[in-house]
């Protein structure tokens, strides 16, 4: 009998359904810090970044409240760019990767991987995946567009040189063991070099997993334009088609469901689900994750708070009352619908908004 190996995705928020029978708290993503040495034309919090950092929450206080999530089985760390100082990695990073780990609890750190190597290496032995973003389509690209609204920029020399470094940088980790996993913003510019792109993460970061997702149209992603579905689905087809077998490729996000009546989209899934090495992984935002601010204690979700308003305090409520109180909102109940015998949770609001706008997914629609 042949079996098809699919990996096992610790971040698919599908597993609590499976063993807890509901939606349930299970992943934190911190944000520890707002200082970052690049600002990206597409970066996702590009409006937060700081010059200066201001002093964050003792992590012995973060970790009492992580006590109380008996739930809790993955945690990532973002910014800005979490590894950029020694200072952020011991104070700010390491007791909680610690804490992590002696709670068998897995780990992911967001990084532009730009950083010396040592950076890397103060965090490696804890660490679980290594996350970073590869959306250039050259060197010249990243010398331009990944310091766009820098007031005060390196050198064209120096730019050049962090875009090697997160070649560099990928290739030692990969071969030292780390799981190093690139993933990529599907757009108007990206779409041309994909396959440029998909081999440079296989073949020259040696990447363990690529990622592929929607491009989110943000205010600070504007000049970057989304493709449309018709275009998405014909990318996906030839990532499938030629993507290196060697590589794991989770699709995140996909704006294709099970219930389509466009027998385009159920053809695609089924060579996706055909296929070895390949997944797709529901939402996690706002399902299994909510975003703790480790200098203000504010909880998010990361893909609600454009308007930059909390859902709540961790000064103040507890993380599971939170997490409660957002699941019974109108927001979250708009998107969540599930069909079990496809495994899958629904769109997520900024895909929905953007390519399904009039459209109603009604739960168990597909049996
Ligand atoms: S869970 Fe929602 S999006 Fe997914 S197949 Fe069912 S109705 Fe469609």
């Amino acid at each position: 009998m042949i079996t098809l190996e699919k990996p096992y995705d610790e971040w698919e928020s599908y597993h609590d359904i499976d063993k807890h029978g509901k939606l349930t708290l299970s992943n934190i993503e911190f944000t520890t810090t707002n200082l970052c040495n690049m600002r990206c034309a597409h970066c996702a919090v590009g409006y937060t970044l700081q010059t200066k950092e201001d002093e964050a929450i003792p992590t012995s206080e973060l970790i009492k409240h992580l006590d109380t999530v008996e739930t809790l089985r993955v945690m990532s760390f973002t910014g800005g760019e979490p590894l950029l100082t020694k200072r952020g990695i011991r104070n700010n990073l390491l007791p909680l990767l610690k804490y992590a780990k002696s709670r068998g609890i897995k780990t992911q750190i967001n990084s532009n991987l730009t950083l010396p190597m040592e950076h890397y290496e103060m965090v490696a032995p804890y660490l679980d995946v290594m996350h970073i973003s590869h959306n250039w389509c050259n060197e010249k690209e990243f010398v331009e567009t990944g310091f766009a609204i820098m007031e005060r920029k390196p050198t064209v020399q120096q730019r050049a040189e962090l875009y090697r470094n997160i070649f560099d940088n990928a290739r030692e980790l990969s071969k030292s063991g780390m799981f190093v996993s690139a993933e990529t913003m599907l757009n108007r510019n990206t779409v041309p070099y994909i396959e440029k792109i998909h081999n440079e993460v296989a073949n020259e970061m040696l990447c363990k997993r690529h990622e592929i997702h929607p491009m989110y149209s943000s205010d600070f992603a504007s000049n970057l334009e989304t493709i449309s579905l018709d275009e998405y689905r014909e990318v996906v087809n030839n990532i499938l088609d030629f993507r290196n077998e060697n590589i794991w490729v989770l699709f995140g996000t996909l704006p294709f469901y099970a219930c389509s009546s466009d027998q385009r989209d159920l053809a695609l899934l089924e060579k996706i689900n055909k296929t070895p090495n390949i997944t797709v992984r529901n939402d996690v935002d706002g399902r299994s994750r909510m975003n703790l601010n480790i200098f203000t204690g504010d909880i998010s979700v990361s893909d609600f708070s454009d308007d930059g308003s909390a859902l709540g305090n961790i000064k103040t409520e507890s993380l599971e009352n939170i997490y409660s109180r957002w699941l019974d909102t109108n927001i979250s109940n708009s998107i969540n619908c599930h069909c079990p015998a496809v495994k899958c949770l629904g769109s997520n609001i900024i895909v929905k908004n953007m390519y399904y706008p009039d459209s109603v997914f009604k739960s168990g629609s597909v049996r």
